[in-house]
C-alpha cells in the first residue's frame, strides 16, 4: 500500500515557543488516521501544518511521493491536493447547496460538475437539497454538504478539524460512522483532529495520542485502550486507575485487589514497585465473594453503574456494574477482580 502522508520528526515554533515537536507518523493509501489530545495540544497546528498553512521549522512533510514542507520548502496550500472540513461548516451562506459543492471545481463543464453534485449528494444521502441554502438544513446536514465541498476536486487527502464538535452529542457518534462510511466508499484517506475519544474511535483506523504538541502513541484503538504505551495514554484513553503493585514474578503482581496473573502487555523489566492499571470491567461484583470494597462513588450510566470503591488497602477502584445491583454508598459489596492481560509501569 501507498503511503498518502508521512510525517517525519516534524518541529513547529511560534518564535521561540515549541508547539510541536519530533512529530512521526503515516497514513497508507484509503486509510483514516485521527490525532486526539486536549485543547491547546497543537492539534490544528498539526493540521495547518499538513495544509501548508504553516511553515514548519524542521523535519519533513511528505504528500504522496512528493515533499511539501521542509525547513526550507513550504509548497502552497492550493498545489497539495487536499481538501479541509472544519469545526463550522464555513460554508457559504448566500450560496445553494450546488453552488458551495462546486465552488472548488475550475475547468469542468456544467455536464461534469452537475454529475459529481448529484454523486455527492446521493452518498452523502443529501438528494434533493442542491438548490436549497445552508440555513434550510440541520446542522449534521451542513456538515455533510461541507465534506461534499471538500471532496469534490478529489483531494488525495482531507484533512478534517473537529468536523463534529458543533453538533449535538447524540449526532456527533452517529455521524462520525456515516463519514466514516462514505470515506471509505470514496476511497478517501483522511486525517480528522479531535479532543473526542469516541468520535476518534468511531472514526479512525489509527488514532494518534497527542499531548502538548508531541505523540504518545500511534495505534490502533483497541490496542491503545488495552496496550496503552505509557501512563499518560492509559490515563487519557478510557477509564480507570493505577493502583501500586509489587511485581514478584514473571507474570505476577501483588496488589491491593490481590495477587494479579497474566501477560505483562507492555514492556516491563525486572521485579519490583509497579503500577497496575485496572479498568472498570476488570473489577466484577459478586455477592457470594468474601473479598468486599466499599462504594465510595456511585454513577448512574442507565444499563450499567459506575462504582468507585474503596479497597481494603485505602485505594480506589472503579468497577462497571449492570444497574439492577442497586448498592447505596458506604455499602461493602463482594468483588472478584478478572486481569488478564496486566498493563504495568515502573
Ligand atoms: P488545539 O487545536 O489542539 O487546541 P492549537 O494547535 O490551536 O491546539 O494550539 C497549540 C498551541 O499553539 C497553543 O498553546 C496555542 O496557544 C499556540 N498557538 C497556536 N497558534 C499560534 C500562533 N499563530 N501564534 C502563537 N502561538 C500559537
Ligand atoms: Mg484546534
Amino acid at each position: 500500500m501507498r503511503k498518502i502522508l508521512e510525517l517525519r520528526d516534524v518541529q513547529k515554533a511560534y518564535d521561540d515557543t515549541v508547539v510541536v515537536d519530533g512529530l512521526s507518523f503515516s497514513l497508507q493509501q484509503g486509510k483514516i488516521g485521527c490525532l486526539l489530545g486536549p485543547s491547546g495540544s497543537g492539534k490544528t497546528t498539526i493540521l495547518r501544518t499538513i495544509a501548508g498553512f504553516e511553515k514548519i521549522t524542521s523535519g519533513t512533510i511528505r504528500i504522496g511521493e512528493r515533499i511539501v514542507s521542509a525547513r526550507d520548502k513550504t509548497v502552497s496550500p492550493d498545489k497539495r491536493q487536499i481538501g479541509m472540513v472544519f469545526q463550522d461548516y464555513a460554508l457559504f451562506p448566500h450560496m445553494t447547496v450546488y453552488e458551495n459543492i462546486v465552488f472548488g471545481l475550475h475547468g469542468k463543464s456544467r455536464k461534469e460538475r452537475g454529475e459529481t453534485v448529484q454523486e455527492l449528494l446521493s452518498i452523502v444521502r443529501l438528494e434533493g437539497t442542491a438548490a436549497k441554502y445552508p440555513h434550510e438544513l440541520s446542522g449534521g446536514q451542513q456538515q455533510r454538504v461541507a465534506l461534499s465541498r471538500a471532496l469534490a476536486p478529489r483531494p488525495s487527502l482531507l484533512l478534517m478539524d473537529e468536523p463534529f464538535s458543533n453538533l449535538d452529542v447524540t449526532l456527533r457518534e452517529r455521524l462520525s460512522v456515516e463519514v466514516r462510511d462514505i470515506l471509505k466508499s470514496y476511497g478517501m484517506t483522511a486525517l480528522m483532529v479531535t479532543h473526542n475519544q469516541l468520535e476518534a474511535f468511531a472514526l479512525a483506523d489509527q488514532v494518534g495520542v497527542i499531548n502538548d504538541g508531541m505523540l504518545d502513541q500511534w495505534d490502533t484503538a483497541p490496542n491503545l485502550y488495552h496496550h496503552p504505551s505509557n501512563e499518560k495514554v492509559a490515563k487519557f484513553i478510557g477509564e480507570g486507575v493505577l493502583i501500586r503493585g509489587e511485581r514478584i514474578g514473571e507474570r505476577k503482581v501483588e496488589t491491593g485487589l490481590g495477587l494479579l496473573e497474566g501477560e505483562m502487555s507492555v514492556a516491563c523489566e525486572g521485579l519490583g514497585r509497579v503500577k497496575v492499571l485496572i479498568r472498570p470491567e476488570d473489577v466484577i461484583h459478586d455477592d457470594s465473594s468474601p473479598f468486599k470494597a466499599k462504594i465510595i462513588k456511585k454513577n448512574f450510566r442507565g444499563a450499567n453503574i459506575l462504582y468507585t470503591l474503596q479497597l481494603p488497602n485505602g485505594e480506589p477502584v472503579l468497577s462497571l456494574v449492570e444497574s439492577h445491583h442497586d448498592h447505596h454508598l458506604g455499602q461493602e459489596i463482594g468483588i472478584i477482580h478478572n486481569v488478564e492481560d496486566l498493563v504495568v509501569y515502573q
